[in-house]
């Protein structure tokens, strides 16, 4: 509703007479002074009645008197009772001024008041702001303008100039009149729009220190004497104390509104302050949050605990009943779902990216907050399709990493009681940053710990396969080890008997050696030397064994024999196999040589006693060298050597027995050595030559033919007899080169001399190897000699070495028309049982035999011979007996059925070749 100035201005031109209400913001009587009405003729028609009482007391003479009385005294209560009015009417001013009552209420009954004192239909109190020149109605009441009073509203002097009232507050007295007489005292101009004019108009200003601040104004529209000077005094004195009223009532309601105000404002402080501390609560919840979740990021094992916790902390925060963490996979195309807790979906498995609520909040990189209502909406839009269950109110908000969506956070409530706030979707948004960051860190340590457990259990792998093939290896070096030690023992032991063989004993020979050197050096010094000695020991006729019962029984008496010299001697000495049936003893710390025999001499007795082999009791018995430690010895060759050198002599002196090796030995060794130099030497050049001793048919005394027999012209020593070095050229093995070239020599001679056979000697040693025969017929056959005047002599010991390579030789040798013949027939082993097999031209009975035959011994020899002779008979070959010196061996050996004979009786070896040949014999 317009009130001000402007409106008014506005409404001219239309005509503001219309509806007044809703055109004009003021009375029409602040501007138009109504007809005035009331007091005046109430007071006219009083006075009339006390007239006409007059006139009845006038009448009477005496009584005028009384009438004056009673007039006086009407007067008088007249007075009293409008004194009383008035004071009644002061009491109720008074005590409005006192009430609770309302301003509108107030006013009414302050009206009321006014009424009660003059006539007063039309009334109101306008309120004036010299300052502003400004006046508010705060109560209007009136018969014909139904205008209500607006006292807040301020209507400025000059939007109303020709105003009544506004002319009454600048005049400042009371005005009482009609509006014309009114109006012509205020000098206001008369103004058709203000309305009828009123008969009486009375207007009472109000005064504050002197300062005009308001009137009351009371008029009658139809009666001009409604007020006179009374009614001015009256309304003038009651205007005060209505202002004095209205000052209070204000005052009070002043206060009281600032009472409200200020309640209010404490009122509104307290709700500040209390919404402060629940922000702040919420704040430090937040705050406390956050650091649980940097914190959980950090402490959590596993990202599944992780998760867990965060939600525990969500739910601090906000309903958080159904919560979920999706995650884009690494490729981008999966979401994965690594929590969820929810009391209607069990389980969230991954799925292809679609387009659910979840995917829009990553597409669309903003938090979502919908009700049902939305979630509705946005499925019709196609903006999503709601997954699972359907929730009464769903907020999801995006989780980052480096400004990319990686993630969502949602929570939803399935009850209608239950809905999400926009403070709880940025609760979740600053708490998904956070938990974004924790989750990044958590993820990046997990990878950490990962990469970490992947090392270590790619190291422990490692390690493992280490271990195992470091187990593998150590198995291997054991093996090899192992292998290592069997092929070490087995290098070290004899195989057959498990004693140390050769090469062990050399060491320990060696060791002992320079132990001695050690301990003599000491002796020096007062010490008694330490000594050792060396046992060379030599089974006796153990080929015999060998031969008789077989090699498996020969060798279970050399493990007897071991096992009896080990049980002999003691526990620190070595016990050695050296080959065949060839054992040496080294004894060390012994006192001297009567030690070492002593020894040497328990160990024969233990030999010695009978023992069982294949079912055979076999008296065993052996031959011992002893060599005793001297400082000239160097190595533990030599040792051997003369040990075994003792042996020979020990076996030599008739077997089971020992000897010791003295210096005579040792003289002949060296001169054994030297003479094996010698021979070497010798093989270089043409010291070897063959001598030829006939040999003679019995018979006749015919030649029949010669035997080559060796002879070396030595530089020094002459011409020596085979017997003088053959034995040495025999252990050398240089005896093979000195006979191939004998055999060269005899058979270019073969070619040129004579017409009978020459016999040459053959070294058993040829017989083990494979090309003799090929090699002796090569011979022949470059000399172009004639091989059937070629024999070979041949020991049993060659034969039996190795049977059948012996018969090929034989064999090839008879197939090309050289036949062999068995030399020294009855000294070996006579294997009588083998003889038949091989092609044997004739036996040479030994010389021995035919020695004896006018020895003591005859008999025994010509027993012999005749035995020999037998077996000769039996096979179909002839003999020939060897060393012939006298008539009676002759004689003696034709008599026994011997055809042939060679001795110096008949022909001595020489250079030359005897003349006399037989041609008969000559096959
Ligand atoms: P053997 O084959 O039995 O030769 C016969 C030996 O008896 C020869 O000795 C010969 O001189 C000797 N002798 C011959 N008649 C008599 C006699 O009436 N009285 C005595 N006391 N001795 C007689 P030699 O030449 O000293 O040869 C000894 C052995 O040396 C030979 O015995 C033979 O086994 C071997 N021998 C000889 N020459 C060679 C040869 O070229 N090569 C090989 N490997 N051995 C040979
Ligand atoms: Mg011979
Ligand atoms: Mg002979």
């Amino acid at each position: 509703m317009a009130r001000v100035g402007g409106a008014i201005h506005r409404q001219q031109g239309t005509g503001w007479r219309g509806p007044r209400k809703a055109t004009r913001p003021w009375p029409a009587q602040a501007r138009y002074p109504a007809r005035e009405h009331g007091g005046r003729q109430q007071v006219q028609k009083a006075s009339a009645t006390m007239g006409s009482a007059q006139n009845v007391t006038g009448a009477t003479g005496g009584a005028d008197s009384l009438v004056a009385e009673l007039r006086d005294a009407r007067a008088r209560v007249e007075s009293l009772e409008k004194s009383e009015r008035l004071q009644q009417a002061l009491y109720e001013i008074a005590d409005l001024a006192g009430s609770d009552l309302e301003m509108d209420e107030m006013l009414q009954r302050l009206h009321s008041v006014v009424a009660g004192l003059m006539y007063a239909e039309n009334f109101y109190i306008v309120l004036f702001d010299d300052v502003r020149d400004s006046y508010r109605f705060l109560y209007f009441a009136d018969r014909l303008d139904p205008y209500v009073a607006e006292p807040e509203q301020e209507i400025f002097a000059e939007e109303t100039p020709t105003s009544l009232t506004l002319a009454l507050l600048h005049h400042g007295e009371p005005v009482l009149g009609s509006s014309d007489k009114v109006r012509a005292q205020l000098s206001v101009g008369h103004d058709d729009r203000h309305g009828p004019d009123s008969e009486d108009w009375l207007g009472v200003p109000m005064r504050r220190d002197d300062r005009v601040c308001g009137a009351i104004v009371v008029q009658s529209y139809d009666r001009p004497d409604s007020y006179g000077d009374e009614e001015r005094a009256l309304l003038a004195f009651v205007a005060q104390h209505i202002l004095t009223a209205l000052d209070r009532h204000q005052a009070r309601e002043e206060l009281e509104r600032r009472v409200e105000e200020r309640t209010q404002a404490l009122q509104q402080s307290n709700r500040d302050l209390q919404s402060e501390i629940v922000e702040r609560q919420r704040a430090e919840r937040l705050q406390r949050a956050l650091f649980r979740i940097a914190e959980l990021s950090i402490t959590s094992d596993t990202l599944e605990r992780f998760y867990a916790q965060v939600h525990d902390v969500v739910g601090e925060l906000l309903y958080a009943r159904n919560f979920y963490i999706a995650l884009l996979s690494e490729d981008g195309e999966r979401l994965e779902f690594p929590y969820s807790i929810d009391e209607r979906d069990a389980a969230r498995v991954t799925r292809r990216l679609g387009a659910g609520m979840t995917e829009y909040v990553i597409s669309s990189g903003r938090p979502v907050l919908a009700d049902r209502q939305r979630i509705a909406e946005l499925e019709a839009q196609g903006h999503w399709r709601s997954h699972g269950s359907l929730s009464h109110c769903w907020l999801g908000v995006p989780l980052f990493r480096n400004d990319a969506v990686v993630g969502v956070i949602a929570v939803q409530s399935y009850s209608n009681a239950i809905n999400f706030s926009a403070r709880d979707q940025d609760l979740l948004t600053f708490v998904a940053h956070h938990i974004g960051i924790g989750l990044a860190r958590k993820q990046g340590q997990d990878r950490l710990i990962a990469a970490h457990v992947e090392l270590e259990q790619r190291v422990e792998s490692r390690t493992r396969e280490l271990a195992m093939a470091n187990a593998e290896l150590l198995e291997q070096i054991g093996e090899r080890l192992r292998a290592e030690q069997k092929l070490t023992h087995q290098a070290r032991h004899d195989a057959l008997t498990g004693l140390p063989n050769r090469s062990q004993l050399l060491d320990r020979l060696g060791t002992a050696i320079s132990n001695a050197r050690t301990s003599a050096r000491h002796s020096s010094m007062g010490e008694t030397p330490r000594v050792f000695a060396v046992l060379f020991l030599d089974l006796d006729r153990f080929k015999l064994v060998n031969d008789s019962v077989g090699h498996s029984a020969g060798d279970d008496l050399l493990v007897e024999a071991g096992r009896r010299i080990v049980a002999t001697v003691h526990d620190g000495d070595t016990v050695a196999r050296l080959g065949g049936d060839e054992f040496a003893i080294l004894i060390e710390d012994i006192d001297g040589l009567h030690a070492a025999e002593e020894l040497a001499q328990r160990i024969l007795n233990a030999l010695g006693q009978p023992c069982w082999v294949a079912g055979r009791e076999v008296f065993p018995s052996a031959s011992l060298g002893i060599a005793l430690w001297h400082p000239r010895y160097h190595t533990g060759a030599e040792l051997l050597r003369d040990a075994d050198a003792a042996m020979y002599r020990a076996k030599a002196s008739g077997r089971d027995r020992c000897a010791v090796f003295d210096e005579a030995m040792r003289e002949q060794a060296l001169q054994i050595l030297d003479l094996e130099a010698d021979l070497r030497r010798a093989i270089n050049g043409d010291s070897f030559i063959a001598h030829y001793q006939p040999i003679v048919r019995l018979g006749d005394n015919a030649v029949i033919g010669h035997e080559a027999l060796l002879r070396w012209r030595h530089h020094a020593r002459g011409l020596l007899s085979p017997g003088e070095f053959i034995g040495v050229g025999e252990d050398n093995g240089l005896i093979e080169e000195v006979d191939w070239l004998m055999y060269a020599q005899v058979i270019s001679r073969l070619s040129v001399d004579g017409t009978g056979y020459i016999s040459i000697n053959v070294s058993p040693r040829h017989f083990r190897t494979d090309d003799f025969a090929d090699r002796l017929l090569r011979l022949i056959d470059a000399a172009g000699a004639d091989p059937n005047r070629l024999r070979i002599e041949i020991t049993e010991v060659a034969l039996l070495d190795d049977v059948p390579r012996a018969l090929r030789t034989l064999e090839t040798l008879r197939g090309h028309g050289v036949l062999a013949q068995l030399d020294d027939f009855g000294t070996g082993y006579s294997a009588l049982s083998y003889l038949h097999r091989f092609p044997i031209e004739c036996l040479k009975i030994d010389r021995s035999f035919v020695a004896g035959l006018t020895g003591d011994s005859k008999n025994e020899s010509i027993a012999v011979v005749r035995a020999i002779q037998a077996l000769a008979g039996a096979l179909g070959i002839y003999t020939i007996g060897e060393g012939i010196e006298t008539d009676e061996q002759r004689a003696l050996l034709r008599e026994l059925g011997c055809d042939y004979g060679q001795g110096y009786l008949l022909g001595r070896p020489a250079e030359q070749m005897a003349s006399t040949i037989a041609p008969s014999v000559n096959r």
